[in-house]
């Protein structure tokens, strides 16, 4: 009997002992040794780190819509499926637009000296058509405005590699990379404020009307992106270069790549587009400033697919028995961005979803409830694979219906993150205060102790409470999100944390099985706009 199979043998003993004296007190049912079996298989046989190998190294990096996404649907439908799962079905949720893949990219300095540069291309930007050799020009579009701003750079950058932002500052970092949430953090996080409501990032690409004024203070940008781009295209320029930018820590060859948004058969395809390691960028920018003419040489093959314009969930069901046609939810988008192969970013997250239905088929767990699964696609493009379905399954938003399986609906419970689960936020849902702080109490001794009140965004548990359905985020550790690996192109296998994802899959399993046993009806969503973190 190893460590683990006595951990598990005690835990139960001490769960039955004191389950007597909880049972006088507690509203809510815990079916313990459902608790137990799922502890059991998740920490003994699992298999987490095995499904988040083949997303990431095999079917990595999932860009939405793209071939090797397409590819990691049809592998997980085919686990799906061999786990004995019903109603497993890759399902199209909408029009998305056209499929993008970088195939080959080769990127150096080779004059005034050689150098090779660590470069990735953004999504849905064309690729370079063949290997060109350029010089190097400057052009801040940062300080560009308005048309009047754009006449200086006329007939200067035909068959030019343009560099498009300022150097980036880099500093000295002093404090650690990985973090995990301290109790203080818990703490204040546990604590209602009342603040007003902040913007969440939405992922997308950003217009230039949210860049700074730079050092024009007050003057008025007229010009958009999209204008300056095609400004850029009609001179005649071949590529467009930026630095990695986001986080301080992200540097030393971590390049944070935020795609373009997708596009369409009938739009203009972007121009070649290139993000650059911030260090390589300010070396090329340091030496065009002392006078040095710099040129580039640059290969980029980048496919377009337009045979399919739409993009597809994957669903999986684990099915009830008396309260069959209700429906319990767990999910998590299986979309990544394009740099790396999405490991923390959202494989962690799919792998721990599957992971949890593994566990309940493989412990023969008989829910009341449906338990059904999804894998979304789009999330980085906005959330666009979890939103379809909601308006398919559950509300449209045009009609202004309900749709048959809204009153169906019991919860729903989101992955979108790589630590371990520290709590849950309510959303501002206090009802449900009760409900959760039940189903925490078995999973205390792994770390999840917290409730906050507060709401977290953008992620597809928001598709759901926008059409007024329960639906839950967890609080996961950071680790090293926010320094290394969110949407950089080092956001690979190697940062993941077995221990973490284990327990991610076993207290999503415990959720999902607890909410398809409950006596009753879920509370519903409270409109309480209580200050929103993003993640966090
Ligand atoms: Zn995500």
């Amino acid at each position: 009997m190893c460590t683990r199979q006595l951990f598990g043998k005690l835990f139960l003993m001490a769960l039955m002992i004191s389950s007597c004296s909880l049972l006088l007190t507690a509203e809510e049912k815990i079916d313990y040794q459902m608790i137990v079996k799922i502890r059991e298989e998740g920490l003994n046989n699992s298999q987490v780190m095995e499904l988040a190998q083949y997303l990431t190294d095999v079917y990595g990096p999932r860009l939405a819509h793209s071939p090797s996404y397409n590819e990691a649907l049809s592998w997980a439908e085919q686990k799906f499926k061999r786990w004995g799962l019903k109603k497993v079905t890759i399902e199209p949720w909408g029009k998305f637009g056209l499929g993008w893949e970088n195939q080959y990219t080769s990127v150096h300095m080779i004059t005034p000296r050689y150098m090779t540069v660590i470069a990735y291309p953004l999504a849905w930007t064309a690729g370079t058509k063949k290997k060109i050799q350029a010089p190097t020009v400057y052009v801040n579009t940062e300080e560009l405005f308005n048309q009047k701003d754009l006449n200086f750079y006329r007939g200067k950058l035909k068959g030019k590699i343009v560099f498009i932002k300022p150097k980036r500052k880099l500093k000295l970092n002093f404090k650690p990379d990985a973090v995990r949430l301290s109790r203080e953090e818990l703490e204040d996080m546990a604590t209602l404020r009342i603040t007003k409501p902040t913007q969440i990032n939405s992922g997308l690409h950003k217009n230039l009307e949210n860049l700074p004024a730079g050092n024009s203070g007050t003057k008025k940008r007229t010009l958009s992106w999209e204008q300056i781009e095609e400004f850029l295209r009609q001179e005649g320029a071949l590529v467009l270069v930026e630095p990695g930018m986001g986080a301080d820590t992200m540097d030393k060859g971590t390049v944070r790549v935020n795609d373009y948004p997708p596009i369409l058969p009938e739009d203009p395809i972007p121009l070649p587009h290139l993000v650059v390691a911030a260090e390589h960028y300010n070396r090329m920018m340091r030496l065009m400033e002392m006078g040095y003419q710099v040129k580039m040489e640059v290969d980029i093959k980048n496919k377009f697919y337009d045979d399919d314009l739409r993009d597809y969930n994957l669903i999986a069901e684990l099915p009830g028995s008396d309260l069959k046609d209700e429906i319990v939810m767990i999910g998590a988008h299986l979309d990544a961005v394009s740099a790396a192969t999405g490991a923390t970013d959202n494989a962690a997250g799919s792998a721990v979803v599957m992971e949890a239905m593994r566990i309940l088929k493989t412990i023969n767990a008989q829910p009341r409830r449906t338990i059904r699964a999804a894998l979304w696609g789009a999330e980085e493009c906005g959330h666009l694979g979890s939103r379809g379905y909601v308006r398919q399954h559950f509300y449209d938003p045009q009609k202004k219906i309900k749709l048959p399986e809204y009153d169906k609906f019991y919860v729903y419970f989101n992955v979108d993150w790589y630590g371990r689960i520290r709590g849950i936020y309510l959303q501002g849902n206090d009802l449900a205060r009760p409900i959760f702080e039940a189903w925490m109490k078995p999973f205390h001794d792994l770390g999840m102790t917290y409730l906050v009140p507060g709401n977290t965004g953008g992620t597809d548990h928001m598709s759901f409470l926008e059409v007024g359905l329960p639906g839950f985020q967890f609080i996961q550790d950071d680790l090293e999100f926010f320094t290394k690996t969110f949407h950089t192109n080092m956001d690979v296998f190697d940062r993941l944390v077995p221990e973490d994802l284990m327990q991610a899959a076993v207290i999503l399993a415990a959720f999902a099985y607890n909410a398809a046993t409950r006596e009753g009806k879920f509370p519903p969503p409270t409109p309480i706009e209580n200050g929103r973190r993003w993640h966090k």
